[in-house]
């Protein structure tokens, strides 16, 4: 490792923190990956060296979500937000309707995508309380001919995460879980569709993840474009067209370090740890910083609170960034502070965020 380079204290939303192991091991294999005098972005995608990359990712993926066997797992593109396209697109229709469940400004989006294809229905809303919370089981409305339903796993922005996830019976329960994909196991066989954008707990931005059921496949609307029906993809190894080789191998090398790191029962404690260090600063602070997420609903990801004193704040956000920290405004849309702690910062940058709010309030209070 090159010692004279200082890592910063990155909190940022995404693209995010990767894990410096592998970008050491990406940097060490730049030039001349396995020996092909070629970069792995050089590499055809045809070529046996890369499919070996491109199916590993999908094993190791596989075998760490305990992915059961009647899934496809498809590397796409175009973001999670073409997934608010894609997924009503492929089965919604005129008439039909889908619920969805609001819970943040990623939830409305996929919401306003649907109503191009058919009918999208408000399963439950929490922005009346400003989306400090995930609203409980019996609050969520659906119909048993629906098509999904629609939920939003984390909420990035407003920093609220589901801790237990709604039995919708027999209609497929889709998840966007862009930002907190592998921050702990789930049970991958309650969902129809998972899907997430790379760039916050899986590798750099450019490849979306979705993992879908197969039998949904079948059902798949057929007179849409060949780029966006699933089955497309499925049918190809995620293949069918150029895919984003660089990311793709990213996202493996991401997956071998969760997997060094003990699997996701040890990322999830890791990361309910990390948490704590700074959720613990803001209860302890007697309402100089407060949450804005609900207790119960506090996401493990993103981290929201405030300064109470609004010129505090600024002064706040201005010597944290001259102290090192990067990405702690809150997104542009809410204001206040956000520490995105995904899988790959480290408990000492969370630490050390942990100490300079203390350090904060005592100096300012
Ligand atoms: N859903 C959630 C929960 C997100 O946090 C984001 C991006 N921050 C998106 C969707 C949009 O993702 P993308 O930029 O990959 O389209």
């Amino acid at each position: 490792m090159n010692t004279t380079i200082k890592r910063a204290y990155n909190f940022n939303a995404g693209p995010s923190a990767l894990p410096l192991e592998v970008l050491e091991v990406a940097q060490k294999e730049l030039l001349d990956f396995q020996n092909t005098g070629m970069s792995v972005m050089e590499l055809s995608h045809r070529s046996a060296t890369f499919e070996a990359v491109h199916n590993g990712a999908i094993e190791l993926l596989r075998k760490i979500y305990n992915i059961p066997e009647n899934y496809e797992v498809l590397f796409l593109q175009g973001g999670a937000s073409l997934q608010f396209t894609m997924i009503p697109m492929n089965f919604l229709s005129e008439g039909k309707t889908a619920s969805y469940v609001q819970t943040g400004a990623w939830s409305e989006k996929a919401f306003k995508e649907a109503k191009f294809f058919g009918t999208p229905v408000e399963a439950a809303s929490t922005k009346e309380n400003k989306y400090k919370n995930i609203p409980s089981q019996e609050d969520i409305k659906f119909n048993a001919d629906d098509a999904y339903v629609h939920i939003t796993s984390n909420n990035t922005i407003f920093g609220t995460q589901w801790k237990v996830f709604p039995d919708t019976g027999d209609v497929p329960l889709v998840a966007d879980m862009s930002s907190d994909i592998l921050s702990k196991p789930v049970d991958v066989s309650k969902f129809g569709i998972i899907y997430a954008g790379a760039q916050k707990n899986l590798g750099p931005s450019g490849v979306t993840v979705v993992i879908i059921r197969k039998d949904l496949l079948e059902k798949a609307n057929t007179n849409i474009p060949t780029m966006l029906k699933y089955t497309t993809h499925a049918d190809n190894n995620s293949l069918y067209n150029t895919p984003p080789t660089f990311g793709i191998y990213m996202l493996g090398e991401v997956l071998k370090w969760v997997e060094a790191q003990g699997g996701l029962e040890k990322v999830a404690q890791n990361n309910e740890e990390k948490a704590a260090l700074i959720y613990d600063v803001i209860d302890a602070s007697n309402g100089f910083y407060y949450g804005h997420a609900e207790e119960g609903s506090r996401s493990l990801m993103n981290i929201t609170f405030r300064v109470a004193d609004e010129e505090l704040e600024k002064k706040f956000l201005a010597e944290a960034k001259e102290a090192g920290f990067v990405g702690l405004n809150g997104h542009r849309s809410v204001g206040g502070c956000r520490a995105s702690a995904y899988n790959a910062v480290p408990r000492e940058t969370c630490q050390a965020l942990a100490d300079f709010m203390v350090k904060f309030q005592q100096d300012n209070q």
